[in-house]
């Protein structure tokens, strides 16, 4: 098996063989999913707590229902916002719940690094739930098998990332994985989105909509975390959907069979026109949902397997 790490942290520890035999192991879990019964034994008498510091919907959901379905016990830690900017806070809490012998711990935090530093605090696997701007790796995965299930393939794709770039721990992982696997990159944004030195990272790097789309297969939007903006990015919501907002005009510039994604949670009307992020033959926005339980599911059944092995259990 070619996954030896202790964590999931982000997708740059990740190498391309890494990705494939994690979304491999994926494929089974989305069939299991598709059964009646959906039980696994792979987390069995495992313990495992999510540790959201940040909001979450379905990243919390999803974490939750992959390891029921694998047999863990899952905890969910209610984290008080007011604990948040305390760093020995972060620290202590990871040595309290360190004692309680959990094994899987997957955390999300506002802090980029935040997740990391507690990895290095604790005995049990840590999975990286998304932390601030930095990386949110099972999201890249995620998608990573939506593209390659939709396109047949997860390489020399073209792929669009469009929108609020500068904020999104989603881009950054998904620039990293779809790099790494070969595939062209363009990103869409205004200038006051763009990170700069971004086009070291070997994309393209477009501010107008019809230029950056032409002829790409994939075209991946991007929420406006207006939670990490602290000025006046975009002059209105009206404006931003107008100029970047992705509607059927706008897909048009992309290749006929182009597909649509949005990681969630999106904002209807600002960053994508409602009518076709629910059109099924455009958009595999719930296909991503989906995909992010089996991706769950695989990278806890592989980051277990590796605990067993390093414990000198059955690998
Ligand atoms: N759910 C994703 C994240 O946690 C995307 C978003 O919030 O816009 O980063």
């Amino acid at each position: 098996m070619t996954f030896t790490h202790r964590h999931l942290l982000g997708i740059e520890h990740l190498r391309q063989d890494e990705i494939t035999t994690l979304l491999d192991l994926a494929e089974d879990y989305v069939t299991l999913n598709r059964a009646t019964q959906k039980h696994g034994d792979a987390l069995a008498g495992l313990t495992q707590i999510n540790m959201f510091f940040e909001n979450s919907t379905r990243t919390q959901a999803s974490f939750e229902l992959a390891g029921k379905r694998l047999g863990a016990d899952v905890m969910n830690m209610a984290m008080q916002a007011s604990s948040i900017t305390k760093g020995e806070t972060l620290i202590d809490t990871a040595m309290t719940l360190n004692a309680m012998h959990p094994d899987l711990l997957v955390v999300r935090h506002p802090h980029s690094g935040a997740v990391d530093l507690l990895a290095q605090k604790v005995n049990c696997a840590v999975l990286n739930a998304g932390d601030g701007r930095h990386e949110h790796p099972t999201q890249a995965l995620l998608d990573a098998l939506t593209i390659r299930r939709a396109k047949g393939r997860l390489h020399r794709l073209n792929i669009a990332i469009c929108g609020d770039i500068a904020h999104s721990r989603v881009a950054r992982s998904n620039i990293i994985l779809l790099g790494k696997m070969e595939n062209r990159i363009r990103l869409i944004a205004p200038p006051t989105l763009m990170p700069s030195g971004i086009s070291e990272f070997g994309v393209e790097v477009f501010d107008d909509m019809a230029e950056g789309l032409k002829d790409v297969d994939v075209v991946m939007m991007l929420r406006l975390q207006r939670e990490r903006m602290d000025g006046g990015f975009i002059p209105s919501s009206r404006e931003y959907y107008h100029r970047y907002g992705l509607d059927a005009a706008k897909l048009a510039y992309a290749k006929p069979d182009a597909i649509v994604m949005h990681p969630g949670p999106m904002n209807r009307g600002v960053e994508i026109d409602g009518t076709l992020a629910d059109d099924i033959n455009r958009s595999v926005i719930q296909d991503q949902v989906e995909m992010g339980v089996a991706v769950r599911m695989a990278a806890m059944d592989l980051l277990a397997r590796n605990q067993r092995a390093l414990q000198g259990g059955a690998a």
